[in-house]
């Protein structure tokens, strides 16, 4: 039988790394058996769920690249995709579970309930059980609550959960866990009064009738699955496999969350990390694909997964690994694509129009290849080349001081370091930094005395890409005027 998986994020927040994840696992699970994967919003949850989430969906994931074959936007034979659009199938799913006698109405809104179950209860409170519910209603005879239910009372549909024996989950991942009937969740609730599905009989119902015969979805459903399991046999269907991924944890042990840093994929994308870079390291939290390599294109990830190489233990996110991987990916662009990659960055940060004009395009080129090698994220780009798109604001005095020298060596530094830009060739780097050798010998200084105040003249700042090849994309004449402002700047400080 062909595979079909399904990633079923509720609309209820951004999409974080542990959903991408999760989402990702399914995908490549799908790509590397020759299976379909499948998109369902499970937005059941109507007061939480939101349109704003749902278009962050969307977007994270055609930023990300990779895609569903089914789902509410690309259409399958197997929809609706969203669950709003289903209600009328979970009703007539449990009224069908209430002819079999393996559910029941109940009425309790008057307190029958426990006080922390009202009959509004939404059993949406999906990753745990909920609480028990005393199954006052479920010795009701049928025929009165049918009679009651006609009347126009007020109800929910709860599912029997049998009052003995034991429910059995054979993890793919974690295999037996083992549940005796009498330790779960007394009796969910499947239907709310309002006739919204709870998540366990949408997700349950919606599994069936698309055709998935894989889940693979977080830790925390695991306290769902008994629950799912007796559903499924209740119905008489044949339940998918299961299997629960391990969690994601911060470097201290807690599940990932806002506290170790950004988990939201929107926060890393406007970071500047690259998607592929993103998606080869989240590939790797808890799974391995081939021993001592750690760079895998999306299709080579697809076509090497195996749901056997899932680690039981939880996954640690590592930032510092990422940044490793993010910069990997950087230096395999070429030239044009990091510009392109670039750009929307300069044009946020004000440095580029919005139209990149000619001049500017053909700056960024020349500009790109000298933060290849540094740049962390696209973000760092702006700070790092601002210089040759602005005049840089002079620095204090001090900043120009070489250490060792006082401020007049430091003038004599940089006027001869100015003079020297206007008999050598910039563009032939190693005799350029030859000739200043020679010169800062002649004059009593080390090279570096020489450079570095003009570095400060022409870009600013002490750290910068490599002065002469800066020079060069910047015109030695523009450096020049830096820096006799940077003299002038220089001689105003004097006492
Ligand atoms: N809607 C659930 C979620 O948000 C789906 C859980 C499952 O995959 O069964 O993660």
């Amino acid at each position: 039988m062909k595979a079909r998986v399904r990633y079923a994020p509720s609309p209820t927040g951004l999409q974080h790394i542990g959903s991408v994840r999760t989402a990702l696992f399914n995908y490549l699970f799908a790509r590397s058996v020759g299976g379909t994967f499948i998109l369902r919003l499970e937005d059941t949850d109507r007061t939480r769920s939101s349109d704003e989430y749902v278009r962050n969906l969307y977007d994270t994931f055609r930023w990300l690249g990779f895609y569903w074959d089914e789902g509410p936007d690309v259409g399958g034979q197997y929809g609706p995709y969203v669950q709003s659009e289903r209600f009328a199938l979970y009703r007539e799913h449990a009224e069908k579970l209430v002819d079999m006698g393996k559910a029941y109405y109940c009425f309790c809104a008057d307190g029958s309930a426990k006080k922390d179950e009202p009959v509004e209860d939404d059993g949406d409170d999906q990753s745990s059980a909920g609480f028990g519910y005393p199954r006052t209603c479920r010795n009701i005879d049928p025929v009165d609550a049918r009679r009651r239910v006609e009347a126009g009372e007020p109800h929910v549909i709860r599912l029997k959960i049998p009052l003995e024996g034991v429910t059995v989950l054979n993890d793919l991942l974690l295999g037996r866990i083992e549940w005796k009937n009498a330790d779960v969740n007394p009796d969910p609730v499947l239907l709310k009064s309002d006739g919204f599905p709870t998540y366990h009989l949408a997700n349950v119902v919606d599994d069936h009738l698309m055709g998935i015969t894989h889940v693979m979805r977080a830790q925390e459903w695991i306290p769902s699955a008994p629950l799912h399991l007796i559903m499924y046999e209740a119905f008489g269907w044949e339940p998918p496999q299961l299997c629960h991924l391990p969690m994601v944890l911060g470097e201290d042990g807690h599940k990932l969350s806002k506290r170790h840093g950004a988990t939201a994929v929107d926060e890393f994308r406007r970071k500047g990390y690259l998607e592929a870079a993103l998606i080869n390291y989240v590939a790797m939290l808890g799974c391995s694909y081939e021993d001592g390599r750690d760079l895998f294109t999306l299709d080579e990830l697809a076509r090497l997964f195996k749901m056997e190489h899932i680690n039981k233990a939880p996954a640690v996110f590592d930032y510092v690994k990422l940044e490793w991987f993010n910069g990997q990916y950087l230096r395999m662009l070429d030239d044009k694509e990091l510009v392109e990659r670039i750009t929307p960055f300069m044009v946020e940060a004000g440095l580029v129009s919005s139209t990149a004009t000619e001049e500017e395009a053909a700056r960024l080129l020349a500009a790109t290849p000298l933060v290849k090698e540094r740049l962390k994220y696209l973000s760092d780009a702006p700070d790092a080349l601002r210089f040759l798109f602005r005049e840089p604001e002079l620095p204090a005095a001090l900043e120009f001081i070489p250490k060792k020298l006082d401020l007049d060596r430091t003038i004599a530094a940089l006027s001869a370091a100015r003079d020297m830009l206007s008999t050598v060739d910039v563009a032939d780097h190693d005799a350029t930094e030859a000739a200043y050798r020679e010169r800062a010998a002649e004059l009593g200084f080390k090279l570096g005395d020489l450079l570095m105040p003009l570095r400060v003249a022409v870009t600013g700042t002490k750290v910068s890409p490599p002065l002469f090849q800066s020079i060069v994309v910047l015109g030695t004449d523009v450096a020049i005027k830096r820096a006799d402002a940077a003299l002038a700047h220089l001689a105003a400080a004097h006492p």
